[in-house]
């Protein structure tokens, strides 16, 4: 019998060791920090033996197969160890597509992975069978154990992509890559951009490689290292022969003469990014035979992704919109660019090490008023002062959503788009998006 270790005892990892002993595998799930409750009575019910609070060299260096779950990085003793020792080491998206025949559709990107594959989904869905899983709800493993999908929509991190061997989707989004997690890549951003386009690496010409062709990062990396699959990609900003593009108001799919025209006045989510998004989910869908008044009726009726340029409540004509999933500079620049009114601005956390100057223009023409909510508003403050009439400071959201109630007018908009990290004053980014929900409702 084949032992399987696994690190880490999380949704992937205990996803992983039900498939894992499906397929007749000796399993043992390790974890450094405490195991879920509910995870631990899954593991007990399926007598699934596990550790706690220690990786044991013992029980892990005799493994014949090593899973890592997506959140352990390198550097740690116990991987050193593993890989001192020769055993391989792999992700669970590269373990579990190993044990179906289904199509994969594998997103990623540095923004917007959870919108695209939950739209995705949401118009797949309408005629396909198929299963959300990567980074969204239950894994991608458990899935199959579980469900056994015919198709599965995957949102994958760049950690995941790491420790992949044979991963080879059929069809490959990859929406943009920007500086994020560089801490995880040795602060070199090339070998993030790699990392990204492991996506591809096993796709042959009979795969699809779906990408944003405004992006620098990603063309010049393409025209350096041509990839098998066959392109299609998107732009808002040039006509696109195979693939999709703006037009007039208009986004146009052409997939092998075959088009597609629908107008993005009726998609349901604003702003330039989500054009870009909802064109990746709908060439997926072109691909895959989707009738288009399917797709146009999803784009226009999917209802949005919680904490993403969430609409909240209108107040005294004032929009409340909670962006609390925007966590780095450049989905903070999408969720002001988006802005259509004077805007109340409640920004800061944990900053890893961001460079603000792209939403300078942005603050100067939209921005009335900034509300810094982090431990350390020093570094907005330098940047923003001379921005704005009005620049404030706090640590409670509470006390945040009061302040922009006294400021914002009628026909304004309050947003909460952090461009920060949230673990300085919250639990995660859910944690502060719900704080901001609720102050607001209890305006
Ligand atoms: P991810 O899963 O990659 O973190 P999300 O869909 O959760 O992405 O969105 C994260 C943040 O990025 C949100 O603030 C969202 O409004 C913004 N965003 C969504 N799509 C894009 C995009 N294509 N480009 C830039 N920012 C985006």
């Amino acid at each position: 019998m084949k032992r399987l270790v696994i690190l880490g005892g999380g949704e992937s990892g205990v996803g992983t060791a039900l498939l894992g002993k499906e397929k007749g595998y000796d399993v043992f799930v390790s974890d450094k920090g405490e195991i879920k409750e509910r995870y631990k009575q899954v593991l007990i019910h399926n007598e699934i033996e596990f550790e706690e609070g220690q990786h044991s060299e013992g029980l892990i260096l005799t493994a014949d197969l090593i899973m890592k779950s997506p959140g352990i990085p390198n550097h740690v003793a116990i991987i050193q160890q593993i890989k001192d020792q020769d055993i391989k080491i792999v992700s669970e998206i590269e373990f579990a597509a190993s044990y179906t025949d289904a199509t994969l559709i594998a997103i990623t990107g540095s923004n917007g992975k959870t919108t695209t594959s939950s739209l995705t989904h949401h118009i797949l869905k309408q005629e396909l069978n198929v299963g959300l899983a990567g980074n969204i709800g239950d894994s991608f493993a458990n899935q199959i154990v579980e469900k056994g999908f015919e198709n599965y929509v995957l949102e994958v991190s760049s950690f995941q992509l790491d420790d992949i061997d044979e991963f080879k989707p059929k069809i490959a989004v990859l929406l943009n890559i920007t500086p994020d997690h560089l801490d995880r890549y040795n602060n070199v951003f090339e070998n993030y951009v790699k990392a990204k386009f492991r996506i591809a690496e096993n796709q042959s010409e009979d795969d699809y490689f779906i990408y944003d062709a405004d992006d620098p990062v990603i063309t010049n990396w393409l025209r350096q290292f041509p990839i098998q699959s066959t392109l299609l990609p998107f732009s808002l900003i040039h006509p696109i022969e195979n693939g999709a593009y703006l037009d007039n108001e208009h986004i146009k799919i052409t997939i092998d003469n075959n088009q597609i025209i629908m107008p993005t006045a009726n998609l349901a989510l604003e702003g330039k990014h989500n054009i870009k998004n909802a064109m990746a989910a709908s060439t997926v869908a072109h691909l895959l035979k989707i009738r288009k008044q399917t797709i146009r009726e999803s784009l226009e009726n999917f209802q949005g992704v919680e904490h993403r340029l969430e609409h909240v409540l209108k107040i005294n004509k004032v929009q409340y919109i909670n962006d609390s999933k925007a966590t780095n500079v450049n989905a903070t620049y999408f969720a002001l660019e988006s802005m259509d009114a004077p805007t109340v601005w409640i920004v800061g956390g944990e900053d890893k090490g961001n460079d603000y100057r792209e939403l300078f223009p942005f603050v100067n023409e939209k921005v009335k008023a900034i509300i810094c909510l982090g431990v350390d508003n020093e570094k907005l403050m330098k940047n923003f002062a001379s921005m704005v009439d009005v620049i404030v400071e706090t640590q409670f959201m509470s006390e945040a959503v009061k302040i922009a109630y006294k400021i914002a007018e009628s026909g304004e908009n309050v947003l909460l788009s952090p461009a920060c990290a949230s673990f300085d004053l919250f639990d995660n980014y859910e944690d502060r998006g719900r704080q901001f929900k609720d102050a607001v409702r209890n305006l």
